[in-house]
Formats: C-alpha cells, structure tokens, sequence
C-alpha cells in the first residue's frame, strides 16, 4: 500500500505544497514544530533515506536547500535546520524546520496549533518556483 507521502504526492491526500519538481516534493508539516517547519520527500518511495542512490540523495538535499533559502529569507531566523528522524511514516523525509535556538527543534515539544487559513498562507509566502 501506498505510504501517505506517496497519497499527498498523487494529490490523493490534500497539503500545503511548497515545493515540487520531477523528483521531489515538499509540503508543510501539519503538526509544526516551528512556522514554515516543510517535509521534503522523494517521489519515489523508499522508507529509508540511505537506501536512496547517491544522485537520488543528493538531489534530495539540494532541492532542500532552496527551500530552506526561501524560509530563512522569508522567516529571517539565525538557520534552517535538516532534521531526519522518526519512525512514523515510511518514506524517506527531511525535515526542514527554521529555527532561532536549539530548543526550536525540540521534537518533544508541544507543536503549534495553525488554522487552514495560516497554514495555506505560510505555504505561499515560502513558495519556490
Ligand atoms: P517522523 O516519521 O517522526 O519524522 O514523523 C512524520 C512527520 O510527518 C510528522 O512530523 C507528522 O506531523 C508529519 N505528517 C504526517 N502526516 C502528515 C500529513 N498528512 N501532512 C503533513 N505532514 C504529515
């Protein structure tokens, strides 16, 4: 069965697209740890990151760093943090959260509770083309 990154991605599951290109996707977290806290996933679906080919990673990391250009230039925090953690879903996925301070990132920290209309704003004022 499909994993749910692999159902937003299809477009069978709604989010709150902030990136996308032949090979990747990146859509806001909906439990933030932080405002602008993006997932970064590959298309192709794999429940291991390391288990991507080098290209598929490498790839992987540079469409997160444009991302993450767009949220510090947009949030202006101190950085952009890559987080890959969890064992929740099994899909490859980073974490890309700004943050001020080391307790930013904290992810046993309550998260933050955003409206649709805050969360489909936040998406468009970090959007990459
Ligand atoms: P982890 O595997 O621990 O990195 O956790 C998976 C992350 O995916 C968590 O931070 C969830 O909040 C996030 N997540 C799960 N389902 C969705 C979804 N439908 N849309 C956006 N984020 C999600």
């Amino acid at each position: 069965m499909a994993s749910i990154f692999s159902m937003i991605i299809a477009g069978d599951i709604p989010s709150y697209k902030v990136a996308e290109d032949e090979n990747y996707y990146a859509f806001l977290d909906i439990n933030p740890l932080a405002k602008g806290h993006t997932l970064v996933v590959p298309k192709r679906e794999e429940d291991y990151i390391f288990d991507l080919s080098d290209e598929e990673l490498s790839g992987m990391v540079k469409f997160a760093k444009r991302v993450a250009e767009k949220q510090k230039s947009v949030f202006g925090c101190k950085k952009v943090a890559m987080v890959v953690l969890g064992l929740e879903v099994p899909h490859a996925h980073i974490h890309l959260i700004p943050m001020n301070s080391e307790a930013d990132v904290d992810f046993r920290k309550a998260k933050l509770q955003l409206t649709k209309e805050e969360f489909i704003e936040i998406a468009e004022s970090i959007k990459v083309e």
